[in-house]
């Protein structure tokens, strides 16, 4: 719905029959505080504009901590900037990152947390990490950027004149309320605000649909390790047996916690923007967890004594809208190893570049994170949490200067948002 702004701008905005008081009028606010919107606020507030940051959910970390994800996969190729600062920074704290030694593949070895067991990704160096102890980092480095922090605040809609953004409404517990900001920057995962704001996107459900995520305690992770690997075929046919039957993946992961193990699942065909397949997924998910874990005890040495200790408190989205973008990165891009003039996140294989984060049609709003505009196969190449902080300080950093220059995001000289990355510690290039 297109909002008007009333005539007395600054202390009512009307949206339909409603009237929301303004709380606020900043220079950028970002909208869900996961990866790319911790990272979004920290970059732009650093650059000296002021930022608010409003998450839905009373915490920071989004998928990484809400989600249970806990896995950095391809830190090793993103290992700069806000990211690589976060993980310096948890590694100070007692049992918040496990950085096991750089060699590929990264196999089970004494030096490796736990295990890792059925995971395709065989080679990628993934620390396992703590959710609480990576909220905890998340809320430090947002509040000495000087970023004004909101949770427990949902954006229900966007504040438009004509098809440029002017802030979000948003809802919380004292009602509506409207966020005045001269850049909007969509950091949802899901891409709520370039959906009700007109941007062009497209949308998949991916093939391992959600997943309710849980931690099992009190494994014996030795014995089990020991129990596969003298009986491979008979570890897999009981694996499988119970895939097919159940319908679900079983993979389980190593964390920082001794005797703790991660557990992935796939509730297939869900989608992560429809109520009725989010609650489906909650129900049966939770059903799915119970039967898992009853299944373990009962047949995989080492599990014998397992308990449940927690569930994600949100469902795991790996892919939900996706911004059709200035640019489309696509698997060929990614295969090819395609190199950008305008890159503003690179690891060693390809480029992601500027306008990928900028939306068709709407002028001042900017996408970072897990939405930003790709096909459905590029999506899996930077869906993950490190990329994910990599293309958020690129949005934060050019929002900034949009701001210094006095232009819309899309405008941005690149060149100087580029030597801005460098100058963050961002590995781009020799400019
Ligand atoms: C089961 C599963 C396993 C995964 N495994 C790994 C792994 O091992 N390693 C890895 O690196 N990646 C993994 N990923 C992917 C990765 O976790 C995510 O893609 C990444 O966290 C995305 O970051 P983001 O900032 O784009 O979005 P998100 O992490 O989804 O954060 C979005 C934030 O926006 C908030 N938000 C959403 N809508 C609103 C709204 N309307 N108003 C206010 N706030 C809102 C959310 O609450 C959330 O905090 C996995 C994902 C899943 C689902």
């Amino acid at each position: 719905m297109e909002i008007k702004i009333s005539d007395d701008r600054g202390e009512i905005i009307e949206s339909g029959t409603r009237r929301n008081k303004v709380v606020g009028d900043v220079d950028v606010v970002v909208v869900g505080g996961g990866p790319s919107g911790v990272a979004a606020a920290i970059s732009a507030a650093r650059n000296g504009v002021k930022v608010t940051l409003v998450e839905r959910y009373p915490y920071l970390g989004g998928m990484a901590t809400g989600g249970l994800v806990l896995l950095l996969i391809e830190y090793d190729r993103y290992e700069y900037g806000i990211l690589k600062e976060t993980v310096e920074r948890l590694v100070k704290l007692p049992n918040a990152i496990a950085l096991p030694p750089r060699k590929r593949p990264w196999i089970l070895g004494p030096e490796t947390p736990t295990w890792i067991e059925g995971f395709g990704l065989s080679g990628a160096y993934m620390p396992p990490f703590d959710p609480e102890m990576l909220k905890f980092v998340c809320n430090e480095m947002v509040i000495e950027a000087g970023v004004k922090l909101m949770l427990n605040c949902t954006f229900v809609e966007p504040i438009m004149a004509d098809n440029v953004m002017n802030g979000v409404i948003i809802e919380n517990k004292e009602g509506r309320q409207a966020i005045l900001a001269k850049i909007t920057i969509d950091a949802t995962g899901d891409g709520d605000v370039f959906a009700r704001a007109g941007a062009p996107f497209k949308e998949d459900i991916h093939p391992t649909g959600l997943s309710l995520s849980y931690r099992v305690m009190n494994v014996n992770v030795e014995k089990a390790v020991k129990f596969r690997e003298e009986n491979p075929e008979k570890y897999m046919e009981l694996i499988n047996e119970h895939v097919e039957k159940e319908g679900y993946g079983l993979v389980w992961l190593p964390t920082t916690l001794e005797g703790c193990v991660l557990f992935f699942q796939y509730l297939r065909g869900l989608s992560a923007t429809k109520v009725e397949d989010l609650t489906r997924a909650e129900i049966e998910g939770r059903r799915k967890v119970l039967a898992a874990v009853d299944f373990f005890r009962r047949n995989v040495p080492g599990f014998e004594s397992a308990f449940l200790i927690d569930t994600s408190p949100q469902i795991g989205t790996r892919e939900s809208r996706r911004l059709e973008g200035e640019y489309v990165l696509t698997k060929q891009d990614v295969l090819e190893g395609k190199r950008f003039h305008d890159v503003i996140a690179r690891n060693p294989f390809f480029d992601i570049p500027y306008r990928c984060l900028v939306p068709k049609k709407i002028d001042n709003l900017l996408v970072a994170g897990r939405c930003i505009s790709t096909t459905h196969e590029a999506q899996a190449s930077v869906r993950m949490i490190c990329p994910c902080y990599a293309t958020g300080e690129a949005a934060g950093a050019a929002a900034a200067l949009a701001i210094e220059e006095n232009v819309p995001p899309r405008k941005v000289d690149i060149y100087k948002l580029q030597k801005q990355l460098i100058k963050q510690g961002v590995v781009i290039k020799d400019l």
